[in-house]
């Protein structure tokens, strides 16, 4: 699977990335992610959609700024990275 832009709450992954999602339902488009981290989020409509499962520290930080809780980063064993509960 290639690095195609996903809507809703559907999962990018890849064999070396990391699982990142966006709930929807929650996300209330305010940006903050595509502003934090533009490689890994992008705005459609009034929704957030994930771009990449590239891991790196900006996904994290989109996944903690996110006002909502909308964003959720795993790594390839499923384990949850951020947000931090
Ligand atoms: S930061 Fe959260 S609420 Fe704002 S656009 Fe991104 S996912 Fe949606």
């Amino acid at each position: 699977m290639g690095d195609k832009p996903v809507t809703g709450d559907k999962p990018v992954t890849s064999e070396d990335h990391w699982r990142i999602t966006v709930d929807a339902t929650r996300c209330i488009g305010s940006g903050i992610c595509a502003g934090t981290a533009p490689r890994h989020f992008a705005l459609d409509g009034s929704v957030s959609v994930p771009l990449s499962g590239d891991p790196d520290e900006a996904a994290l930080d989109a996944a903690e700024s996110c006002p909502v809780e909308a964003i959720e980063v795993r790594d390839q064993s499923g384990r949850v990275l951020a947000p931090s509960l």
